[in-house]
């Protein structure tokens, strides 16, 4: 069988570029190794409760009839045909970053912010200004151009270590795969993203946005296989002449789009066989606990969306020796959101740093026994954040690199993949080419956005 592209994998990246491939009438099929698509943000279904994977917050909010200068949502919205409407997303009331010594409110109004650091460091409110101004001017740039030090580039513009720790524990949090420091045009997109446009939700949750994907895509003649994993490209002469599927069936295609990553994609080669590409792979690994509760978490005292929070000195954005990191953390209550109705359930979410090599290395029984102490000490942390949960939880669950690793084949659990991205997407290999993860775009936006780019450069040319 023959086909225009090739896609591996069914998250959002994947999914995003198909509809845009089979919207130019491309023969396009997707090859997703999972029973379900969606990949990091995907869905399933567990005790008789459903769940979103990942979803805490939709980042790049469009209000409606919004009429400023271009936006991601709008690019994404306009790419893929798709009205605001169906998406269904509704705005956050508000989200905080807290830190011992402080906390700062954001909404989805950047002045907000800036009144907050106004309010909690009234000498550096000048230079977030000046830093607000750089991130709105800052070129869009999808190139390989070589990585500049955040954290260098912030002593330009703020002398308090506690608000370079602030501001950057959102943006670390949802989206650097590196350790310590990020890329600057990474805090740039972050920064614009989180705190410029803002947080929302769909109201439905990740199957809205994942339903309007694959809707589009088989209506437009896309083929999507699931449970049918890639497990060789063959390379001749530099190029992929076939696509060995797990089924024991060979597929050709022009061009090979892979959102498996960087390292899981070389691996598949056959004309590599050494571990030359192995050190690149990506070492940040999260937790993620999930508590079902009988009471609203705003009546036990969670007022925010999403909480971003630290303990003790310093905020340390690195891989933990520890199996969790519980000094610092991501909270969010679904129920928060302006969704028009009430949610139907009431739901807190929270996500720590995790070891990537402790959660592969223990058998079973340790492993489940682990996981369970971590989801004890967790809820622990997160009522420090609000109020006692523990005789409101009617259900648990949670997830480890372990977990994500299994589901979606991320070497060490990385949700953000490789430290080392390829944003031309291009490979050694000329008709093979990466989107999502580790072509450098991340969360739910990001993908989408590397999806389209990536399809309109590598997959609608020629
Ligand atoms: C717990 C959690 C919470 C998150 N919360 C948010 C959030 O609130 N907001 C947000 O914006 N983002 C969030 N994210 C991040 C976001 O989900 C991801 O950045 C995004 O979904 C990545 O999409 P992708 O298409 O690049 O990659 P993936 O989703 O990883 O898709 C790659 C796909 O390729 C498949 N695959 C891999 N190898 C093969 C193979 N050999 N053959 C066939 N298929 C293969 C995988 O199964 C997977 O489906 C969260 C992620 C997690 C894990």
């Amino acid at each position: 069988m023959r086909y225009d592209v090739v896609i591996i994998g069914a998250g959002m990246s994947g999914l995003a570029a198909g509809v845009r491939l089979a919207h130019f009438g491309k023969r396009v099929l997707i090859v997703e190794q999972h029973a379900l698509w969606g990949g990091l943000n995907s869905f399933y279904k567990k005790g008789g409760h459903h769940f979103d994977v990942g979803l805490h917050a939709v980042t790049n909010w469009l209000a409606p009839g919004y009429r400023g200068s271009r936006i991601p949502m709008q690019r994404i919205l306009r790419q893929l045909r798709i009205s605001w409407e169906e998406l269904g997303l509704e705005p956050q009331t508000r989200s905080s970053v807290w830190f011992d010594d402080a906390r700062m409110v954001f909404t989805n109004d950047l002045a907000v912010l800036t009144q907050e650091v106004q309010r909690c460091f009234p000498d550096q409110v000048d230079g977030f200004v000046r830093l607000s101004e750089r991130c709105a001017e800052y070129p869009e740039a999808n190139h390989d151009t070589p990585p500049v030090s955040t954290r260098r580039v912030l002593t330009e513009y703020l002398s308090d270590s506690l608000l370079v720790d602030m501001l950057l524990c959102p943006l670390m949090f949802y989206g650097n795969a590196e350790e310590e420091d990020m890329d600057f045009e990474q805090f740039v997109i972050l920064f614009n993203s989180i705190y410029r446009e803002g947080f929302c939700r769909p109201r439905r949750g990740v199957r809205q946005v994942l339903d309007v994907l694959t809707d589009k895509y088989t209506e437009l003649g896309g083929e999507l296989r699931r449970r049918t994993p890639v497990e060789r490209l063959v390379v001749k002469d530099g190029r992929v002449t076939e696509v060995v599927l797990g089924r024991g069936e060979n597929v050709e295609a022009d061009v090979v789009l892979s959102s498996a990553g960087l390292v899981e994609t070389m691996a598949m080669r056959s004309d590599v066989d050494d571990d030359r590409f192995e050190p690149l792979a990506g070492k940040l690994a999260f937790t993620e606990n999930i508590w079902l509760l009988d009471e609203d978490p705003k009546a036990l005292g969670f007022e925010d969306c999403v909480t971003f929070f630290n303990r003790g000195p310093g905020f340390a954005w690195r891989s933990p020796e520890a199996p969790v990191d519980l000094s610092s953390g991501v909270i969010c209550v679904p129920g928060n959101y302006a969704h028009a109705e009430p949610l139907d359930r009431h739901m807190v979410r929270a996500t720590h740093l995790a070891n990537h090599r402790v959660w592969f290395e223990w058998d079973e029984a340790r492993y489940r026994e682990e996981k369970g102490a971590y989801i004890q000490r967790s809820l622990a942390t997160v009522a420090e954040r609000g109020g006692d949960l523990s005789g409101h939880v009617t259900y648990t669950d949670g997830f480890t690199p372990r977990t994500v690793t299994q589901f979606t084949r991320h070497r060490n659990g990385a949700v953000y993949g490789s430290p080392h991205k390829v944003k031309s997407g291009c490979t050694e290999v000329e008709n093979l080419y990466l989107c999502g993860t580790d072509q450098g775009f991340v969360g739910i936006v990001g993908a989408m956005l590397s999806g389209i780019a990536m399809a309109n450069q590598h997959g609608l040319r020629g």
